[in-house]
């Protein structure tokens, strides 16, 4: 252990004085550094975002999309939902005006909304300058810079009603702040949004807001001064970040000692897992609690191990990275397991249709994974954000950029549709700024070393630390096809490294843990040519590297054979047992039901002889290769057993689904029959038109999808939550007259992590002419967990029932499926 620390103070200790990662910055001025950076910093710096343009077909047209679309969307949609409003009331009342209304905004963190779109806006007018957005912008900052109250305490939901903010803000500053208040997380995005925009234009006025507003924080917190750690984290990154540009070291000294301090301390809010202050942060050894809250730290950490040397945050990620890659890492790079507080599940619990995977935490992973790479030049950090950009990251926003995934499962049978926007609405503000952050994730440098580490068509003029200049120009069609060819223009020639990524996809690796792996061969092997000729190579920490005297025009081909790839899980992971999942290149796919004529993915069966071939479909979402087979569909006959019908198979890239209405997806695919859900025979009840007296998802509970117990997660249910108490009903309405005599009700109940609980009890009508009358019968109305209750009563012709749900006075309830014959 002792010579490991040493080796990585050594690496830490190399660093030199380096270009700032704002490296536009159009002004100077005697608090913001503008030539020098921190004395210390990441060992090897990212190529600046302003520094790489994007010019292919997958990437630019997004960046594009979230510019013209997205960002002037999410705009829009923060004024509608008075998000911006907030801030011109908290305005008002600074000026001495009385307000009439002093409503609170619906949550307290609804700030961070607009500073995050606004951050988005800052990356995407360097990418492309744009008069419009930056007047809009402007107006926005002052009316942001209106709401700061004197001594630069700036949370409008306090300042529009400092007796009556909203009720998790408490009664005075910082009073809730561990628990529910988010003053901290606010201010978090806008130190980043006010950097990011003083980054993009030089304008300073929003980064004289931060700086206001962080003076604060350094007066008030610290030690000797009040303790305080944010309930959601963020605040450390932005504080590097503040400090990064300014160099002034209260900042860094603050998200230093925010991190120092998180642990259960006795107080309230603290001692959770929830927010990671179970432990103090350098002994965790595992990623626990909400997943953003949790990468949003560990980033957090490894700017302030960077930028102080204090290797015992270090020492606590790269546990914490194994642990996720070993055990909680989706195979499409979605963190982040369960929706019972947004959260990182048990070790290998990775259910896919109940799959959380919040947006955020997918980007939050790739903030990690980057600032790991950052650290230890490896990249098999890349490999993991290259994995959870391609997949479970874009899959948050739809193809036209107006809406937006808040979970991303890896199943569904219809119950998931994209949305416009979300009463917490992080996931969308958290898209709009990092994609156009994305061209500072191509490129990297140490020295005399440059790292390739996204291939992505594109033009990057790269200032080395050793004062050269270096332009490279990427030509490829990644990630449809594995070439990619690479131009170098040095200003002279020169000895140079260049590090070529080798994607762990393309040596055998799905991801550098045993969690998954391929189960068939790949025959082709990786090659690279310099200036025309086959080179030799070996892999060291993932990458090629080729050093020699570089001149201009000289160019280097990469070639990573795209074969499609069949993926198994580790047997401990009991949702992936008997199914593949399918790769090509750093795309993972899934069959979606518009591909089938039934509309049905569940039932299919993928035998691994079966060969599967690539196809490149230019008018089909955007342009997509798919891939295409044959496969196995079962289905149930009339006397109940299951036929196999042989019939084509056809899978769409995992990020593209749910584009064409929301129906069957499925990502692991099973081998095994016993994990196909073979198509039901048509009954009474699955023909019916289900309505119901509210609640969500009714047509799960007639949709044959049988559940394994009242809880089954990895099931479609429907419930009423948060109703409680109340009486409820559900009408079936047959496609004919029909004569029924039974009943199953198979009640959903999720003890142990919800608020739903099997009803008080029940009754059943038919329709006689235009009344509900009651059935006959002497059968009881059973509420038992985990098993269908039958009910036999006097037949009735009729042509609908009618359910009545009486749910117990503290609990609500729900339905995983209605059986009716
Ligand atoms: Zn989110």
């Amino acid at each position: 252990m002792l010579l490991r620390l040493l080796l990585v103070i050594a690496v830490l200790g190399l660093v030199s004085y380096s270009a700032p990662s704002s490296s536009s910055q159009k002004t100077k001025s005697s608090s913001v550094r503008s030539e020098q950076a921190p004395p210390r910093d990441y060992p090897v710096k990212p190529v600046p975002f302003t520094s790489v343009h994007f010019h292919d077909n997958f990437w630019a047209p997004r960046l594009e999309i979230n510019r013209k679309i997205t960002i002037p969307f999410a705009f829009k949609k923060d004024e509608e939902t008075k998000r911006i409003y907030h801030f011109e009331r908290a305005a008002a009342v600074l000026r001495g005006e009385t307000l009439t209304d002093k409503t609170p905004p619906g949550y307290p963190f609804d700030d961070t909304d607009v500073y995050k779109v606004l951050e988005g806006a800052a990356y995407a007018l360097n990418v492309q300058p744009d008069p419009q957005l930056e007047s809009y912008v402007d107006a926005l900052i002052d009316k942001i810079a209106a709401a700061q109250e004197p001594d630069g305490y700036i949370y409008t939901t306090r300042t529009i009603d400092p007796n009556k903010p909203h009720p998790w803000a408490g009664t005075k500053r910082w009073e809730l702040e561990k628990v529910d208040s988010h003053e901290l997380y606010n201010l978090g995005h806008l130190y980043e949004a006010a950097v990011a925009y003083y980054q993009a234009t030089g304008k300073r006025k929003l980064l004289d807001v931060a700086l206001k507003s962080a003076s604060l924080l350094d007066r008030t917190f610290g030690p000797g001064k009040q303790s305080i750690w944010p309930g959601h984290q963020i605040t450390e990154m932005g504080l590097a970040k503040l400090y990064r540009a300014t160099g002034d070291l209260r900042y860094l000294s603050l998200a230093k000692f925010l991190l120092d301090v998180r642990g259960p301390d006795g107080s309230r809010g603290a001692g959770r897992r929830y927010n990671q202050s179970h432990q103090k942060v350098i002994d965790q050894t595992e990623a626990v609690g909400h997943a953003v809250r949790a990468t949003y730290m560990y980033s957090g950490m490894a700017d302030v191990a960077a930028l102080t040397g204090d290797l015992s945050y270090v020492t606590a990620i790269d546990r914490i990275w194994g642990d996720v890659a070993e055990k909680k890492l989706y195979i499409t790079g979605g963190i982040g397991a369960t929706g019972s507080g947004e959260a990182f599940g048990a070790p290998y619990e990775l259910p896919n249709m109940s799959a959380y995977n919040e947006t955020c935490a997918a980007v939050g992973n790739d903030f990690w994974n980057e600032r790991l790479f950052l650290l230890h030049g490896d990249a098999k950090y890349v490999d993991v954000m290259e994995r959870t950009l391609y997949n479970g990251l874009i899959s948050g926003v739809s193809l036209d950029g107006q809406s937006f995934f808040y979970p991303n499962p890896l199943e569904s049978v219809g119950q998931h549709r994209r949305s416009p926007w979300f009463g917490v609405a992080c996931c969308p503000g958290n898209i709009t700024r990092f994609l156009p952050s994305l061209p500072g994730y191509v490129y990297a440098q140490q020295r005399d070393n440059l790292y390739v580490n996204l291939f992505v068509g594109s033009t990057a003029n790269i200032k080395l630390d050793n004062g050269r200049q270096l332009k490279v120009v990427q030509d490829t069609r990644y990630p449809w096809d594995g070439r990619i060819k690479l131009t170098l223009t040095p200003d002279r020639t020169s000895n140079l490294t260049i590090n070529v990524r080798i994607p762990g996809w393309a040596r055998n690796e799905p991801i550098p843990s045993s969690l998954y792996e391929f189960i068939d061969a790949n025959e082709e092997s990786v090659t690279l040519n310099v200036n025309g000729k086959s080179v030799s190579f070996k892999i060291e920490k993932g990458y090629a590297s080729l050093n020699r005297k570089w001149k201009r025009g000289d160019t280097i081909e990469l070639n990573l054979p795209m074969p499609v790839r069949r993926i198994r899980a580790n047997e401990l992971v009991v949702a992936d047992r008997g199914r593949v999942a399918l790769q090509r290149g750093p795309i993972v796919y899934a069959a979606e039901w518009p591909d089938y004529p039934d509309g049905r993915v569940r039932n299919l069966l993928l035998p691994n002889e079966n060969k599967l071939t690539a196809d490149f479909k230019p008018e089909l979402l955007n342009g997509v290769v798919v891939i295409k087979g044959n496969a196995v569909g079962l289905s149930y006959n009339e006397q109940g057993s299951v036929e196999r019908k042989e019939q084509a198979f056809t899978a769409i890239p995992y990020y593209a689904w749910a584009n064409r209405g929301p129906g069957e997806m499925i990502v692991w695919i099973p081998t095994d029959p016993a994990n196909a859900r073979p198509l039901p025979w048509p009954t009474v009840a699955s023909t019916s038109k289900v309505t119901t007296s509210g609640g969500q998802n009714p047509r799960a509970i007639n949709d044959q999808n049988e559940p394994q117990s009242s809880r089954d997660p990895s099931n479609s249910f429907f419930h009423w939550w948060p109703k409680k108490g109340t009486v409820e009903w559900v009408e079936y309405t047959f496609a004919k007259q029909s004569t029924v005599s039974e009943v199953e009700l198979y009640w959903f109940d999720d003890t142990g992590s919800g608020q739903c609980r099997v009803p008080k009890s029940w009754q059943l009508f038919y329709k006689d002419g235009e009344t509900w009358k009651p059935v006959e019968t002497t059968d009881s109305f059973g509420v038992t967990k985990d098993r269908y209750n039958k009910l036999s009563f006097k037949p009735v012709m009729t042509v609908a029932l009618r359910l009545e749900v009486t749910l117990q006075s503290e609990w609500s309830a729900g339905i995983q499926e209605w059986r009716a014959k």
